[in-house]
């Protein structure tokens, strides 16, 4: 089946590969035996969990016991921000550090335990969307429990410096969390090289299933469950596996590894292609650092725009694209990653977010800008407060 639409939203989620469909029928309909039980169905379900386990393992570079498998992202960062802090709380260390351009998953966790009396330093991360780890060291205090710094961001795609951020957390002997939902199956990562504790990551963002992922956790970091019952995943997720949802983790990462350079590649001359297409556009800029960022995100401001309307007459156009999150669009709150590196109200509500897969071709790129461009100057067309800048009785802010 094709799909009629030209699809440009992937790091809201992406579709499953073929792969990853295959690798769970199985488990729904032959062995379709609960991991924990003890007769031969049960068992050939418990060794296709620990062989999915080893194999997500020797893909992140770390050892398939410090895998626990999570309903997703957000639930792994939760259970890494939380348990962090338990650990602090005893040790009288209630300060954690993180960015301001965090996921909500994060973002929300940490906004809990401000009210509970932890203290939380919020990096800047500059208008480049990146965040030094210069300014790392210097925030980390000796009553800080945690650094929390997402891997990548899921709006503007900008990559951080992990493994320096890494390096600066071990010798100050911090705990480190990374957000890497939007880099996993994306970017190379090696959870012991880059000297990560904990590592968040969901399927769906990989060509995987929804409603899975895993918290890598190095061995000796203190973990608290989330969910109480069964003694699953060494007593730190209770409930019985979602076996055939893991089985589709495994086979979409396994896929997405194999491919990735070749992937990149592509998806990085086809991001080039439409960030100089858009970019012709006047007033308007691309958000977050050219260069360091993931292969498939591109992410504009358009002066005079309103992201809502934009996103409609290009969904009109058969393209799917969105304006910053998926949790924020729908609300009229403008973006907080395109506060947090600057951007004015006025201009984060008129952004546009075009994420790339590896089934993108050449020619949805060139559909793509020419409808953007179509679009824009429409809007335009009909906006008077554009008419008001365009008569020099309203400042521009972008160039
Ligand atoms: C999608 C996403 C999440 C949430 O993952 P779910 O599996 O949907 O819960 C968290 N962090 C980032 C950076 C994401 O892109």
């Amino acid at each position: 089946m094709t799909s009629p639409c030209i699809y440009l939203d992937n790091a809201a989620t992406t579709r499953m590969s073929s792969a990853a469909i295959q690798a769970m029928l199985p488990y729904m309909d032959t062995v379709y035996g609960n991991p924990s039980s003890l007769h031969s169905m049960g068992q050939r379900a418990g060794e296709a969990l620990s062989d999915a386990r080893r194999t997500i393992a020797a893909l992140l570079g770390c050892d398939a016991s410090e895998i626990i498998f999570t309903s997703g992202g957000s639930e792994a960062d939760n259970q890494a921000i939380l348990s962090a802090a338990r650990w602090g709380e005893k040790r009288r260390k209630k300060h954690i550090v993180s960015t301001a351009f965090e996921h909500h998953a994060v973002l929300h966790v940490l906004k809990k335990l401000k009210k509970e009396g932890f203290e939380v330093t919020l990096l800047d991360v500059h208008e480049n969307g990146i965040v030094q780890p210069q300014q790392v060291a210097e925030a980390i205090r000796p009553d800080t429990c945690l650094v929390t710094v997402m891997y990548a961001n899921n709006e503007i795609g900008t990559i951080q410096p992990i493994s320096e951020i890494g390096r600066i957390c071990r010798e100050k002997g911090v705990l480190f969390h990374s957000d890497a939902v939007q880099a996993v199956g994306h970017l190379p990562i090696h959870v012991h090289e880059q000297q990560i504790d904990m590592l968040s990551l969901s399927a769906h963002k990989f060509h995987g299933p929804k409603g899975v992922g895993a918290l890598v956790v190095r061995k000796g970091v203190p973990l608290i469950p989330l969910i109480e019952g069964g003694s699953q995943e060494r007593s730190r997720r209770a409930g019985t596996e979602n076996l055939p949802a893991i089985m589709g983790m495994a086979a979409a990462l396994t896929e997405a590894c194999e491919g990735m350079e070749a992937v990149n590649a592509r998806m990085q001359a086809q991001r080039d292609r439409m960030i100089a297409g858009l970019a012709n556009i006047p007033h308007a800029a691309l958000n977050g650092d050219a260069y360091d960022r993931l292969p498939g995100n591109v992410n504009f401001c358009f002066e005079g725009i309103e992201g809502e309307s934009l996103l409609l007459l290009l969904d009109d156009r058969g393209i799917c694209a969105s304006s910053g999150s998926a949790c924020t669009s729908g609300s009229l709150d403008p973006s907080h990653v395109l506060l947090a590196i600057g951007r004015p109200h006025e201009i984060a509500h008129g952004s546009l977010r075009l994420t790339l897969s590896r089934d993108t071709t050449d020619e949805e790129i060139e559909d793509t800008i020419r409808a953007v461009r179509d679009v824009v100057a429409h809007l335009r067309g009909m906006s008077p407060v554009w008419r008001d800048m365009e008569a020099g009785r309203e400042p521009f802010i972008l160039r």
